[in-house]
Protein backbone atom coordinates (compact mmCIF):
# COMPACT_ATOMS: atom_id res chain seq x y z
CA UNK A 1 0.00 0.00 0.00
CA UNK A 2 1.17 3.04 -0.91
CA UNK A 3 1.13 5.83 2.37
CA UNK A 4 2.08 8.83 -0.29
CA UNK A 5 -0.60 11.45 1.08
CA UNK A 6 -0.51 12.45 -2.32
CA UNK A 7 -2.18 9.33 -3.23
CA UNK A 8 -5.44 10.13 -1.01
CA UNK A 9 -5.23 13.17 -2.39
CA UNK A 10 -5.09 12.19 -6.50
CA UNK A 11 -8.00 9.69 -5.97
CA UNK A 12 -10.23 12.74 -4.53
CA UNK A 13 -8.62 15.02 -7.66
CA UNK A 14 -9.61 11.87 -10.15
CA UNK A 15 -13.05 11.92 -8.79
CA UNK A 16 -13.51 15.67 -8.65
CA UNK A 17 -12.64 16.27 -12.36
CA UNK A 18 -13.64 19.48 -13.63
CA UNK A 19 -14.75 20.39 -9.88
CA UNK A 20 -12.95 23.79 -8.74
CA UNK A 21 -10.13 23.49 -6.24
CA UNK A 22 -8.82 26.57 -6.64
CA UNK A 23 -9.88 30.29 -7.34
CA UNK A 24 -8.39 33.60 -6.83
CA UNK A 25 -9.93 36.62 -6.64
CA UNK A 26 -8.10 38.17 -10.08
CA UNK A 27 -9.99 34.58 -11.73
CA UNK A 28 -7.27 32.41 -12.21
CA UNK A 29 -8.77 28.61 -11.51
CA UNK A 30 -7.56 25.20 -11.41
CA UNK A 31 -10.18 22.78 -11.86
CA UNK A 32 -9.26 19.60 -9.81
CA UNK A 33 -8.24 17.38 -13.10
CA UNK A 34 -6.22 20.16 -13.96
CA UNK A 35 -4.32 20.98 -11.00
CA UNK A 36 -3.90 16.71 -10.86
CA UNK A 37 -2.13 17.41 -14.45
CA UNK A 38 -0.14 20.09 -13.52
CA UNK A 39 1.29 18.23 -10.83
CA UNK A 40 2.11 15.49 -13.10
CA UNK A 41 4.17 18.19 -15.25
CA UNK A 42 5.97 20.41 -11.82
CA UNK A 43 6.24 16.98 -10.77
CA UNK A 44 8.54 15.75 -13.99
CA UNK A 45 10.69 18.91 -13.61
CA UNK A 46 11.69 18.39 -10.14
CA UNK A 47 12.92 15.19 -10.83
CA UNK A 48 14.55 16.51 -13.72
CA UNK A 49 16.31 19.24 -11.65
CA UNK A 50 17.70 16.18 -9.53
CA UNK A 51 15.14 16.32 -6.75
CA UNK A 52 15.28 12.43 -5.55
CA UNK A 53 12.87 10.71 -2.70
CA UNK A 54 13.87 12.22 0.56
CA UNK A 55 15.23 15.59 -0.72
CA UNK A 56 14.41 18.69 0.41
CA UNK A 57 12.58 21.24 -1.56
CA UNK A 58 12.81 24.66 0.18
CA UNK A 59 10.61 26.91 -1.11
CA UNK A 60 10.33 30.95 0.18
CA UNK A 61 7.71 32.35 -2.65
CA UNK A 62 4.93 34.52 -2.33
CA UNK A 63 1.10 32.70 -2.36
CA UNK A 64 -0.54 31.89 -5.07
CA UNK A 65 -1.73 28.82 -6.28
CA UNK A 66 0.88 27.44 -8.24
CA UNK A 67 2.54 27.33 -4.77
CA UNK A 68 0.35 25.00 -3.72
CA UNK A 69 0.86 22.75 -6.90
CA UNK A 70 4.67 22.22 -5.63
CA UNK A 71 4.07 21.33 -2.39
CA UNK A 72 1.78 18.80 -3.97
CA UNK A 73 4.42 18.19 -6.51
CA UNK A 74 6.96 17.73 -4.24
CA UNK A 75 4.70 14.95 -1.97
CA UNK A 76 4.18 13.05 -4.96
CA UNK A 77 7.79 12.52 -6.02
CA UNK A 78 8.50 11.61 -2.26
CA UNK A 79 10.37 14.74 -1.78
CA UNK A 80 10.24 16.44 1.56
CA UNK A 81 8.10 20.06 1.15
CA UNK A 82 10.06 22.80 3.32
CA UNK A 83 8.18 26.21 3.10
CA UNK A 84 9.72 29.52 4.40
CA UNK A 85 8.25 31.96 5.65
CA UNK A 86 8.66 35.11 3.22
CA UNK A 87 10.06 37.76 5.97
CA UNK A 88 13.03 35.97 6.44
CA UNK A 89 16.31 37.84 6.01
CA UNK A 90 19.32 36.35 3.55
CA UNK A 91 21.03 34.94 7.65
CA UNK A 92 18.28 33.24 8.71
CA UNK A 93 17.57 31.48 5.17
CA UNK A 94 21.75 30.49 4.89
CA UNK A 95 21.00 29.03 8.47
CA UNK A 96 17.71 27.07 6.92
CA UNK A 97 19.47 25.85 4.01
CA UNK A 98 22.57 24.96 5.58
CA UNK A 99 20.52 23.40 8.29
CA UNK A 100 18.36 21.25 6.36
CA UNK A 101 20.39 20.43 3.06
CA UNK A 102 17.79 21.25 0.53
CA UNK A 103 18.34 19.79 -2.90
CA UNK A 104 16.40 22.48 -4.76
CA UNK A 105 15.62 26.07 -3.36
CA UNK A 106 12.47 27.71 -4.96
CA UNK A 107 12.18 31.39 -4.06
CA UNK A 108 10.87 34.52 -4.97
CA UNK A 109 11.95 35.67 -8.55
CA UNK A 110 13.31 39.49 -6.96
CA UNK A 111 15.35 36.96 -4.30
CA UNK A 112 17.27 35.48 -7.22
CA UNK A 113 20.33 37.02 -7.04
CA UNK A 114 20.80 36.93 -3.17
CA UNK A 115 19.32 33.39 -3.07
CA UNK A 116 21.90 32.22 -5.25
CA UNK A 117 24.83 33.40 -3.21
CA UNK A 118 23.64 31.98 0.19
CA UNK A 119 22.91 28.30 -2.05
CA UNK A 120 26.71 28.99 -2.88
CA UNK A 121 27.76 29.32 0.33
CA UNK A 122 25.39 26.28 1.66
CA UNK A 123 26.22 23.69 -1.03
CA UNK A 124 22.63 23.90 -2.43
CA UNK A 125 23.05 22.43 -5.99
CA UNK A 126 19.61 24.28 -7.53
CA UNK A 127 18.03 27.96 -7.09
CA UNK A 128 14.64 28.11 -8.93
CA UNK A 129 12.04 30.87 -8.87
CA UNK A 130 8.38 31.07 -8.39
CA UNK A 131 6.42 34.11 -9.34
CA UNK A 132 3.06 34.98 -8.70
CA UNK A 133 1.87 34.79 -12.35
CA UNK A 134 2.90 31.52 -12.56
CA UNK A 135 6.34 32.73 -13.63
CA UNK A 136 9.58 32.42 -12.80
CA UNK A 137 12.51 29.58 -13.61
CA UNK A 138 10.90 26.75 -12.29
CA UNK A 139 8.05 27.16 -14.30
CA UNK A 140 9.96 27.54 -17.67
CA UNK A 141 11.26 24.24 -16.69
CA UNK A 142 7.59 22.97 -15.85
CA UNK A 143 7.10 23.75 -19.75
CA UNK A 144 9.97 21.71 -21.05
CA UNK A 145 9.80 18.64 -18.99
CA UNK A 146 8.24 15.35 -19.59
CA UNK A 147 5.47 14.84 -16.90
CA UNK A 148 5.53 12.08 -14.18
CA UNK A 149 2.60 10.00 -13.79
CA UNK A 150 3.43 7.84 -11.02
CA UNK A 151 2.85 8.56 -7.58
CA UNK A 152 6.42 7.71 -5.06
CA UNK A 153 5.77 5.03 -2.79
CA UNK A 154 6.27 6.05 1.03
CA UNK A 155 5.78 4.78 4.44
CA UNK A 156 3.52 6.21 7.00
CA UNK A 157 6.67 7.11 8.65
CA UNK A 158 8.11 8.57 5.92
CA UNK A 159 8.53 12.61 5.83
CA UNK A 160 6.49 14.65 3.75
CA UNK A 161 7.09 18.16 5.12
CA UNK A 162 9.76 19.80 7.66
CA UNK A 163 8.21 22.68 9.55
CA UNK A 164 10.75 25.18 11.14
CA UNK A 165 9.08 26.42 14.23
CA UNK A 166 9.20 30.39 14.98
CA UNK A 167 11.34 30.11 17.05
CA UNK A 168 11.52 32.54 19.74
CA UNK A 169 14.10 31.48 22.10
CA UNK A 170 17.40 30.17 20.00
CA UNK A 171 17.61 28.62 16.80
CA UNK A 172 14.29 27.48 15.11
CA UNK A 173 13.49 23.44 14.89
CA UNK A 174 12.90 21.85 11.85
CA UNK A 175 9.84 19.79 12.55
CA UNK A 176 9.89 16.65 10.88
CA UNK A 177 6.24 15.60 9.73
CA UNK A 178 5.38 12.69 8.14
CA UNK A 179 2.48 11.50 5.56
CA UNK A 180 0.88 9.35 8.52
CA UNK A 181 0.69 12.99 10.83
CA UNK A 182 -0.64 14.99 7.64
CA UNK A 183 -2.98 12.54 6.52
CA UNK A 184 -4.41 11.41 9.82
CA UNK A 185 -4.94 15.05 11.12
CA UNK A 186 -6.24 16.30 7.78
CA UNK A 187 -9.57 13.52 7.72
CA UNK A 188 -9.64 14.15 11.47
CA UNK A 189 -10.68 17.85 11.22
CA UNK A 190 -12.59 17.07 8.03
CA UNK A 191 -14.94 15.22 9.86
CA UNK A 192 -14.63 17.46 13.01
CA UNK A 193 -15.64 20.50 11.06
CA UNK A 194 -18.07 18.39 8.31
CA UNK A 195 -16.18 19.27 4.98
CA UNK A 196 -17.98 18.38 2.10
CA UNK A 197 -17.60 18.83 -1.52
CA UNK A 198 -20.12 21.46 -1.62
CA UNK A 199 -17.50 23.34 0.82
CA UNK A 200 -15.82 26.75 -0.65
CA UNK A 201 -13.11 27.51 2.04
CA UNK A 202 -12.11 31.65 2.17
CA UNK A 203 -8.22 31.21 2.32
CA UNK A 204 -6.43 34.23 3.34
CA UNK A 205 -3.53 32.57 5.81
CA UNK A 206 0.09 32.36 4.70
CA UNK A 207 0.91 29.06 3.00
CA UNK A 208 4.27 28.77 4.86
CA UNK A 209 3.17 27.83 7.99
CA UNK A 210 1.18 25.01 9.40
CA UNK A 211 -2.37 26.36 9.64
CA UNK A 212 -2.90 27.80 6.10
CA UNK A 213 -0.84 25.14 4.63
CA UNK A 214 -1.91 21.93 5.87
CA UNK A 215 -5.18 22.52 7.91
CA UNK A 216 -6.46 24.89 5.35
CA UNK A 217 -5.37 23.13 2.06
CA UNK A 218 -5.25 19.49 3.11
CA UNK A 219 -8.56 19.44 4.26
CA UNK A 220 -10.33 20.98 1.55
CA UNK A 221 -8.17 18.69 -0.93
CA UNK A 222 -9.40 14.87 1.07
CA UNK A 223 -12.86 16.29 0.40
CA UNK A 224 -13.07 18.02 -2.71
CA UNK A 225 -13.96 21.04 -1.99
CA UNK A 226 -12.89 24.10 -3.50
CA UNK A 227 -10.52 27.12 -2.58
CA UNK A 228 -10.90 30.69 -2.61
CA UNK A 229 -7.50 31.59 -2.05
CA UNK A 230 -6.34 34.92 -1.49
CA UNK A 231 -2.86 36.84 -1.25
CA UNK A 232 -3.55 37.86 2.29
CA UNK A 233 -6.11 38.85 4.27
CA UNK A 234 -8.03 42.22 3.57
CA UNK A 235 -11.57 42.71 5.39
CA UNK A 236 -13.00 44.19 1.87
CA UNK A 237 -12.20 41.13 -0.03
CA UNK A 238 -13.01 38.82 2.75
CA UNK A 239 -16.45 40.84 3.07
CA UNK A 240 -16.92 40.36 -0.75
CA UNK A 241 -15.94 36.71 -0.69
CA UNK A 242 -18.38 35.51 2.38
CA UNK A 243 -21.90 35.59 -0.11
CA UNK A 244 -20.18 32.67 -2.19
CA UNK A 245 -18.33 31.41 0.68
CA UNK A 246 -19.08 28.61 3.52
CA UNK A 247 -16.14 28.87 5.43
CA UNK A 248 -13.42 30.79 6.69
CA UNK A 249 -10.44 29.97 8.54
CA UNK A 250 -8.62 32.82 10.86
CA UNK A 251 -6.20 33.98 13.32
CA UNK A 252 -8.06 36.06 15.98
CA UNK A 253 -6.84 39.10 14.48
CA UNK A 254 -8.93 38.62 11.39
CA UNK A 255 -12.01 38.28 13.68
CA UNK A 256 -11.41 41.57 15.43
CA UNK A 257 -10.48 43.14 12.19
CA UNK A 258 -13.92 41.89 11.01
CA UNK A 259 -16.00 43.05 13.91
CA UNK A 260 -14.46 46.26 13.17
CA UNK A 261 -16.77 47.11 9.91
CA UNK A 262 -20.01 47.51 10.15
CA UNK A 263 -20.71 45.62 6.74
CA UNK A 264 -20.87 42.23 9.07
CA UNK A 265 -23.79 41.16 9.87
CA UNK A 266 -26.30 38.04 9.74
CA UNK A 267 -27.52 38.70 6.05
CA UNK A 268 -23.74 39.01 5.13
CA UNK A 269 -22.63 35.67 6.51
CA UNK A 270 -25.82 34.06 5.96
CA UNK A 271 -23.97 31.64 3.44
CA UNK A 272 -21.67 30.58 5.83
CA UNK A 273 -21.52 27.54 7.83
CA UNK A 274 -18.08 27.86 9.98
CA UNK A 275 -15.86 29.98 11.13
CA UNK A 276 -12.72 28.37 12.93
CA UNK A 277 -9.79 30.25 14.82
CA UNK A 278 -6.75 29.63 15.76
CA UNK A 279 -2.71 29.40 16.27
CA UNK A 280 -3.44 32.49 18.80
CA UNK A 281 -5.85 32.66 21.31
CA UNK A 282 -9.12 34.09 20.76
CA UNK A 283 -10.75 36.60 23.39
CA UNK A 284 -13.78 35.37 24.82
CA UNK A 285 -15.18 39.04 24.11
CA UNK A 286 -14.35 38.77 20.46
CA UNK A 287 -15.74 35.40 20.36
CA UNK A 288 -19.35 36.95 22.01
CA UNK A 289 -19.07 39.75 20.06
CA UNK A 290 -18.87 37.60 16.76
CA UNK A 291 -22.27 35.80 17.88
CA UNK A 292 -23.97 38.99 18.76
CA UNK A 293 -23.34 40.35 15.50
CA UNK A 294 -23.52 37.15 12.86
CA UNK A 295 -25.06 34.39 15.13
CA UNK A 296 -21.79 32.34 14.44
CA UNK A 297 -20.39 30.94 17.03
CA UNK A 298 -16.35 30.66 16.22
CA UNK A 299 -14.95 27.32 16.70
CA UNK A 300 -11.79 27.68 18.28
CA UNK A 301 -9.22 25.25 18.25
CA UNK A 302 -5.35 24.61 19.13
CA UNK A 303 -2.40 23.05 17.85
CA UNK A 304 1.37 23.71 16.70
CA UNK A 305 3.87 22.74 14.05
CA UNK A 306 5.17 19.71 15.66
CA UNK A 307 1.76 18.26 16.44
CA UNK A 308 -1.22 19.14 13.86
CA UNK A 309 -4.36 20.02 15.48
CA UNK A 310 -4.67 18.61 18.94
CA UNK A 311 -8.21 19.98 19.99
CA UNK A 312 -11.13 21.24 18.78
CA UNK A 313 -14.73 23.25 20.39
CA UNK A 314 -17.42 20.68 18.94
CA UNK A 315 -19.14 21.59 15.49
CA UNK A 316 -22.39 20.77 17.25
CA UNK A 317 -22.76 20.79 20.67
CA UNK A 318 -21.37 23.95 22.84
CA UNK A 319 -18.22 25.98 21.61
CA UNK A 320 -17.09 27.39 24.33
CA UNK A 321 -15.71 30.87 24.63
CA UNK A 322 -12.07 30.59 26.10
CA UNK A 323 -11.69 27.38 25.40
CA UNK A 324 -9.62 25.25 22.78
CA UNK A 325 -12.59 22.16 23.07
CA UNK A 326 -12.05 18.72 22.88
CA UNK A 327 -9.26 16.02 22.29
CA UNK A 328 -9.47 15.38 18.40
CA UNK A 329 -10.31 11.34 18.26
CA UNK A 330 -7.31 9.80 18.80
CA UNK A 331 -5.64 12.50 20.31
CA UNK A 332 -4.62 12.03 23.74
CA UNK A 333 -3.94 14.22 26.98
CA UNK A 334 -2.28 14.94 29.56
CA UNK A 335 -1.67 17.72 32.37
CA UNK A 336 1.37 17.23 34.41
CA UNK A 337 3.76 19.09 36.81
CA UNK A 338 6.65 20.65 35.02
CA UNK A 339 8.79 21.10 38.09
CA UNK A 340 8.18 17.68 38.91
CA UNK A 341 9.08 16.78 35.81
CA UNK A 342 7.58 13.05 36.90
CA UNK A 343 5.17 13.42 33.65
CA UNK A 344 2.45 12.51 36.02
CA UNK A 345 -1.25 13.49 35.10
CA UNK A 346 -2.52 16.54 38.04
CA UNK A 347 -6.08 16.24 39.48
CA UNK A 348 -8.57 17.99 37.36
CA UNK A 349 -8.91 21.48 36.91
CA UNK A 350 -4.86 22.13 37.47
CA UNK A 351 -2.62 24.09 35.81
CA UNK A 352 -0.21 22.01 34.22
CA UNK A 353 1.92 21.16 31.21
CA UNK A 354 0.17 20.23 28.48
CA UNK A 355 1.25 16.63 26.92
CA UNK A 356 -0.18 15.36 23.20
CA UNK A 357 0.17 11.38 21.92
CA UNK A 358 -1.19 10.82 18.98
CA UNK A 359 -1.00 10.02 14.88
CA UNK A 360 -0.61 13.88 14.50
CA UNK A 361 2.38 14.05 16.85
CA UNK A 362 5.48 14.61 14.65
CA UNK A 363 8.76 12.55 14.51
CA UNK A 364 10.98 14.56 16.05
CA UNK A 365 13.55 17.89 15.59
CA UNK A 366 15.27 17.53 12.29
CA UNK A 367 19.07 16.56 13.10
CA UNK A 368 18.65 17.69 16.68
CA UNK A 369 17.97 14.24 18.79
CA UNK A 370 18.50 15.87 22.19
CA UNK A 371 16.16 18.58 21.75
CA UNK A 372 13.60 15.28 20.69
CA UNK A 373 14.36 13.34 23.21
CA UNK A 374 13.90 16.08 26.08
CA UNK A 375 10.58 16.98 23.98
CA UNK A 376 9.01 13.91 22.43
CA UNK A 377 9.15 11.25 25.21
CA UNK A 378 9.79 7.66 25.03
CA UNK A 379 5.80 6.89 26.08
CA UNK A 380 5.16 9.10 22.87
CA UNK A 381 3.38 12.07 24.23
CA UNK A 382 4.86 15.77 23.15
CA UNK A 383 5.76 18.43 25.82
CA UNK A 384 4.03 21.03 24.23
CA UNK A 385 5.23 23.88 25.90
CA UNK A 386 2.03 25.28 26.93
CA UNK A 387 0.66 25.64 29.92
CA UNK A 388 -3.01 24.65 30.14
CA UNK A 389 -6.16 22.94 32.45
CA UNK A 390 -8.90 20.83 31.91
CA UNK A 391 -12.33 21.94 32.84
CA UNK A 392 -15.18 19.49 34.15
CA UNK A 393 -16.40 19.20 31.14
CA UNK A 394 -13.07 17.48 29.85
CA UNK A 395 -12.89 21.34 27.31
CA UNK A 396 -8.72 22.84 27.23
CA UNK A 397 -8.16 26.08 28.61
CA UNK A 398 -4.59 27.32 27.46
CA UNK A 399 -3.52 29.52 29.77
CA UNK A 400 -0.45 30.60 27.61
CA UNK A 401 3.58 29.18 27.05
CA UNK A 402 5.98 28.10 29.71
CA UNK A 403 8.33 30.52 29.03
CA UNK A 404 5.91 33.34 29.23
CA UNK A 405 4.76 32.25 32.76
CA UNK A 406 6.05 34.90 35.22
CA UNK A 407 7.59 33.93 38.52
CA UNK A 408 7.24 36.81 40.81
CA UNK A 409 8.70 36.93 44.52
CA UNK A 410 8.52 33.01 43.95
CA UNK A 411 5.02 33.03 43.02
CA UNK A 412 3.56 31.82 39.50
CA UNK A 413 1.55 34.40 37.46
CA UNK A 414 -0.22 33.71 34.50
CA UNK A 415 -0.31 36.36 32.20
CA UNK A 416 -3.75 35.77 31.03
CA UNK A 417 -5.64 35.63 34.18
CA UNK A 418 -3.93 39.37 34.78
CA UNK A 419 -4.89 40.20 30.56
CA UNK A 420 -8.54 38.89 31.25
CA UNK A 421 -8.83 41.59 34.31
CA UNK A 422 -7.17 44.37 32.40
CA UNK A 423 -8.94 43.48 28.96
CA UNK A 424 -12.08 43.82 30.77
CA UNK A 425 -11.51 47.29 32.05
CA UNK A 426 -14.34 49.25 29.07
CA UNK A 427 -11.40 51.42 27.92
CA UNK A 428 -9.04 48.98 26.98
CA UNK A 429 -8.74 47.19 23.55
CA UNK A 430 -6.15 44.44 24.46
CA UNK A 431 -2.81 43.92 26.69
CA UNK A 432 0.08 41.59 27.11
CA UNK A 433 1.32 40.88 30.68
CA UNK A 434 5.18 39.38 30.67
CA UNK A 435 7.82 39.36 33.02
CA UNK A 436 10.43 41.15 33.30
CA UNK A 437 14.02 41.09 35.65
CA UNK A 438 13.47 42.86 38.94
CA UNK A 439 16.11 43.23 41.63
CA UNK A 440 13.83 42.44 44.62
CA UNK A 441 11.17 40.02 43.00
CA UNK A 442 12.99 38.13 40.49
CA UNK A 443 10.87 39.17 37.80
CA UNK A 444 8.31 41.88 38.02
CA UNK A 445 5.21 41.54 36.53
CA UNK A 446 4.55 44.55 33.79
CA UNK A 447 1.43 45.55 31.61
CA UNK A 448 1.68 46.89 27.80
CA UNK A 449 -2.04 48.16 27.61
CA UNK A 450 -3.45 49.43 23.78
CA UNK A 451 -6.62 51.85 24.89
CA UNK A 452 -9.82 52.23 22.53
CA UNK A 453 -9.67 54.74 19.96
CA UNK A 454 -10.37 57.94 21.87
CA UNK A 455 -10.32 56.58 25.60
CA UNK A 456 -7.36 58.24 28.00
CA UNK A 457 -6.27 55.75 31.39
CA UNK A 458 -3.34 56.76 33.88
CA UNK A 459 -0.94 53.80 34.78
CA UNK A 460 -2.47 54.79 38.49
CA UNK A 461 -5.93 54.02 36.95
CA UNK A 462 -5.16 50.62 35.79
CA UNK A 463 -3.23 49.56 39.23
CA UNK A 464 -6.12 50.89 41.04
CA UNK A 465 -8.78 49.56 38.87
CA UNK A 466 -7.00 45.76 39.71
CA UNK A 467 -6.29 46.01 43.02
CA UNK A 468 -10.20 44.34 43.88
CA UNK A 469 -9.73 41.68 41.53
CA UNK A 470 -5.89 40.30 41.19
CA UNK A 471 -3.97 38.99 44.76
CA UNK A 472 -0.97 41.84 45.36
CA UNK A 473 1.69 39.35 43.66
CA UNK A 474 0.17 39.16 40.46
CA UNK A 475 -0.76 42.86 40.28
CA UNK A 476 1.71 44.66 37.50
CA UNK A 477 4.45 46.84 39.04
CA UNK A 478 4.71 48.70 35.60
CA UNK A 479 1.61 49.26 33.05
CA UNK A 480 2.42 51.08 29.64
CA UNK A 481 0.79 52.22 26.75
CA UNK A 482 1.17 51.56 23.25
CA UNK A 483 -0.32 51.92 20.26
CA UNK A 484 -0.49 48.32 19.14
CA UNK A 485 0.90 45.22 19.87
CA UNK A 486 3.56 43.61 18.15
CA UNK A 487 2.76 40.55 16.40
CA UNK A 488 3.56 38.26 13.88
CA UNK A 489 1.92 37.08 10.54
CA UNK A 490 -0.19 34.25 12.52
CA UNK A 491 -1.68 37.54 14.66
CA UNK A 492 1.31 35.64 18.17
CA UNK A 493 1.89 38.57 20.33
CA UNK A 494 5.71 38.73 20.58
CA UNK A 495 6.37 38.97 24.00
CA UNK A 496 9.99 37.92 23.25
CA UNK A 497 10.09 41.32 21.67
CA UNK A 498 8.41 42.85 24.17
CA UNK A 499 10.55 41.63 27.16
CA UNK A 500 13.89 42.94 25.57
CA UNK A 501 12.09 46.35 24.96
CA UNK A 502 11.54 46.73 29.11
CA UNK A 503 14.51 44.61 30.31
CA UNK A 504 15.62 47.83 31.78
CA UNK A 505 12.94 49.08 33.67
CA UNK A 506 13.34 47.75 37.04
CA UNK A 507 17.38 48.12 37.41
CA UNK A 508 17.21 51.50 39.32
CA UNK A 509 13.96 50.70 40.92
P1 LIG B 1 2.81 27.33 15.87
O1 LIG B 1 3.73 26.19 16.06
O2 LIG B 1 3.42 28.52 15.22
O3 LIG B 1 1.54 26.91 15.20
O4 LIG B 1 2.40 27.82 17.32
C1 LIG B 1 1.77 26.94 18.19
C2 LIG B 1 1.41 27.66 19.45
O5 LIG B 1 0.38 28.62 19.21
C3 LIG B 1 0.82 26.73 20.48
O6 LIG B 1 1.82 26.01 21.15
C4 LIG B 1 0.06 27.70 21.35
O7 LIG B 1 0.92 28.34 22.27
C5 LIG B 1 -0.45 28.72 20.35
N1 LIG B 1 -1.83 28.45 19.95
C6 LIG B 1 -2.30 27.82 18.86
N2 LIG B 1 -3.64 27.80 18.84
C7 LIG B 1 -4.05 28.43 19.97
C8 LIG B 1 -5.31 28.74 20.57
N3 LIG B 1 -6.44 28.43 19.96
N4 LIG B 1 -5.31 29.39 21.75
C9 LIG B 1 -4.17 29.72 22.37
N5 LIG B 1 -2.95 29.48 21.87
C10 LIG B 1 -2.89 28.83 20.69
Amino acid sequence: MNHNLFHTFATKMQERGTANFITTPEGKTYTYADALARTGRIAGALQELGVQPGDRVAVQVDKSPEAILLYLATLRIGAVYLPLNTGYTADEIGYFLGDAEPALFVCQPVALEAAKAIAAETNCPCVKTLGTNADGSLMDAVEKAAAYDGIEQRAEDDLAAILYTSGTTGRSKGAMLTHKNLGSNSKSLAEAWRFTEKDRLIHALPIFHTHGLFVACNVILVTGASLYFMSRFDVDAIIAAMPEGTSLMGVPTFYTRLLQDDRLTPELTANMRLFTSGSAPLTAETHQQFEQRTGHAILERYGMTETNMNTSNPYDGDRIAGTVGLPLPGVEIRVTNPEAGDHQPLPQGEIGMLEVRGPNVFKGYWRMPEKTKAELLEDGFFVTGDLALVDERGYVQIVGRDKDLVISGGFNVYPKEVEQVIDAMPEVMESAVIGVSHPDFGEGVTAVVVLLPGQKLEEADVVKALAGHLAKFKQPKRVFFVDALPRNTMGKVQKKQLRDQYKDIYQNA
